[in-house]
């Protein structure tokens, strides 16, 4: 029997946003989250530059922000980087870790994820540690094998405390901004095993919230997180509309109350 969980939604805006047009989406999107219940949660991960407006548009409220990825150091000579710390300063309370577009543009490893989220923890960031298969590594039967190698790379870094504290996103990369998101079923079975993998760790890291991500809209967002091991989402492209993301969070509180 699934326990229940709080839902999350989280937008991971990427590299889109002007200061104008943010204002506008940040008001509506911490206005319209104002009506859910507590057992939703809202959050949205901006460009660095945007943290300053995440900031002051929605301190007090009851959206919270974020970053879409952080330093593995924590200072230095290392041109263009943003540590974690200095996400903090700006109040973010999350750092995505191991998205997908930085594993694949940026050669990210395993190794390289797990000390992100390590970086994203000492400076109490909760990193949402992003997993997901290829099109290739899907149809040839190697999606438990992919996803369960890049959750344990992170799990074998931190501590039983340290993994309690994380939050991971499924996200196939066939997925990701292509309009085809995995059926609700294709999504809870992959969760349904990254569970399990969690479970190896301890009863608090089991209960880790875990996310689907990949072209989540409004038409398919109650029925995946319907699903017993999924908590909520990860959002890319709708997360740039309000309207879209407000219904995907009140899919979130529908799906809650349909348990
Ligand atoms: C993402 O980039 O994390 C994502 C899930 O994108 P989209 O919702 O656009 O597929």
């Amino acid at each position: 029997m699934a326990k229940q969980r709080a839902k999350l939604v989280v937008g991971n805006w990427k590299m889109h946003g002007r200061l104008a047009d943010n204002r506008v989406l940040l008001q509506a999107v911490s206005h319209g989250a104002n009506d859910l219940p507590d057992d939703v949660r809202v959050g949205v991960c901006v460009p660095c530059p945007y943290l300053p407006q995440a900031q002051s548009l929605l301190e007090g409220g009851c959206v919270a922000w974020g970053v879409q990825d952080v330093s593995a150091h924590t200072q230095g000579a290392y041109t263009g980087e943003v540590a974690a710390e200095m996400a903090a300063e700006f109040g973010a309370s999350f750092a995505i870790v191991g998205h997908s577009e930085r594993r694949a543009y940026h050669r990210e490893s395993g190794e390289t994820v797990a000390v992100k989220a390590q970086r994203a923890l000492e400076a109490g960031l909760t990193p949402i540690v992003c997993v997901g298969e290829t099109l290739d590594e899907r149809e040839s039967g190697k999606t438990e094998q992919i996803v369960g190698a890049q959750l344990d790379a992170v799990l074998a870094k931190l501590s039983v405390e340290d993994s309690a504290r994380i939050v991971v996103a499924y996200e196939p990369v066939w997925a990701i901004g292509t309009g085809k998101s995995a059926t609700a079923q294709q999504a809870q079975d992959v969760h349904a095993f990254l569970r399990a993998r969690l479970a190896t760790k301890g009863d608090d890291v089991e209960s880790v919230p875990l996310l689907y991500g990949g072209s989540v809209k409004p038409e398919n967002a109650e029925e995946l997180f319907s699903q017993p091991d999924i908590d909520g989402g990860l959002i890319g492209g709708a997360s740039l509309k309000d309207k879209d993301f407000l219904a995907i969070c009140s899919a979130a509180v529908a799906a809650t109350a349909a348990r």
